[in-house]
């Protein structure tokens, strides 16, 4: 059996070829109305936020930190363990990154990693709930409230994932920062058939910014700011109205499937798994290994396709050595070599579910556990 790392839910089914019929013969293809009724869909599902649909996850976290005004001299807190778009729109609207490390037993950075690094340039904390899980998010809040800095919400893996506040109440991860970036890569909670993205905000002010930014700075017939062109597809937006539908009851899928591993591969020899965690959206399964590319290429032998996030920390990554030459950041460091990520999505048959578990549980066997 073969269990590829990702399949996507999108068929050539009747709803969704009726629904690119009617944005294929309305002649309007880019954002448009197609573009305004996701946004509005959307916007209703994170409870009300101001919603603006732009072209990826990228753009998303660029037109965030525009829209809210940060720029030169500004200093914005990130992980060094995430994803380098992160880093990218940090360093694209001219801020100064701070990476940070992340707790020596999750992949998230917590208020002891943060807390040291901010002083009075600090203007804004990047927030990544990694894999989905929300953990910490809502210490993030209440510091960045207390200490009078911007909270920018990075939940391009964590879209449907939600915390409790002190009343106990719910709340959405995307709906608790100033900003918020989403990401609609196929392999996200919320996946289309390309790329798309979104960005919410709390202020309407603000989001009325991003709807300029993204199109060339244009409002009420003017060019008023250097913008980009970074507009919601239309045909992307129609068939991320129909997963919308569909992201409840998907998201109530991965949690299924964490379940199931976490309960079958606890007590494996050296495998760390990842937390169930309190809201997790389970966008990536990520487990530890001391000889993770080992354990790759046993999965790999037994059928099941594995991805590794992240292979390297932001500051340890070509591009960025210069700017970051003495940086030691440990724990991230000891991430990137034992971090892999095993197939879950909705799409999963119960067949290819078992075969995972069980390859999993063959791989961790005898011979790599006595390597250590
Ligand atoms: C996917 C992702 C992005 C970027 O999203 P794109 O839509 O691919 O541009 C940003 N941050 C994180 C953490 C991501 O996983």
């Amino acid at each position: 059996m073969r269990v590829p790392f990702f399949q996507s839910p999108w068929k050539f089914d009747k709803a969704a070829a009726l629904r690119l019929a009617e944005v294929l013969s309305s002649g309007s293809y880019v954002a448009g109305h197609e573009g305004e009724a996701f946004e509005s869909e959307f916007s209703d599902w994170l409870g009300g936020r101001e919603v603006v649909g732009v072209n990826s996850g990228t753009d998303a976290l660029f037109l965030a930190l525009t829209a809210l005004g940060i720029g030169s001299s500004d200093e914005v807190v990130l992980p060094s363990y995430t994803f380098i778009a992160c880093l990218e729109a940090v360093v694209r609207v001219g801020a100064v990154p701070v990476l940070v490390d992340s707790m020596p037993e999750s992949f998230l950075p917590g208020l002891e990693q943060i807390e040291p690094v901010v002083n009075s340039a600090t203007r804004a904390i990047l927030a990544v709930p990694l894999f989905g899980d929300t953990t910490g998010q809502m210490n993030l809040h209440a510091f960045c409230h207390r200490r009078g800095l911007l909270l920018i919400e990075d939940v391009a893996q964590a879209c449907g994932g939600y915390i409790a506040d002190e009343d106990g109440v719910h709340r959405l991860v995307g709906t608790l920062g100033h900003a918020a970036a989403f990401s609609f890569y196929p392999t996200k909670t919320l996946g289309a058939a390309g790329d798309g993205g979104a960005v919410g905000f709390d202020d309407p002010a603000h989001a009325e910014r991003c709807r300029a930014l993204r199109n060339h700075g244009l409002h009420r017939g003017e060019h008023c700011e250097i913008g980009i062109n970074s507009r919601l597809d239309a045909l992307q937006a129609g068939l991320l109205r129909l997963g919308l539908r569909n992201l409840d009851g998907n998201l109530k899928r991965r949690s299924e499937i964490a379940d199931r591993y976490i309960r079958a591969m606890t007590d494996l020899p050296l495998l760390c798994l990842p937390q169930r965690s309190f809201g997790n959206a389970w966008n990536y399964f990520v487990v530890r290994h001391p000889h993770r590319d080992q354990l790759r290429l046993r999965l790999a032998t037994l059928g099941v396709e594995t991805r590794v996030y992240y292979s390297r920390p932001l500051h340890r990554e070509p591009a960025y050595l210069r700017r970051f030459p003495a940086v030691r950041l440990p724990n991230s460091e000891k991430l990137a070599e034992q971090a892999l990520a095993l197939p879950l999505y909705p799409a999963m048959t119960t067949d290819q579910i078992d075969c995972v578990v069980d390859s999993v549980a063959r791989a961790c066997g005898s011979s790599l556990a006595a390597q250590t």
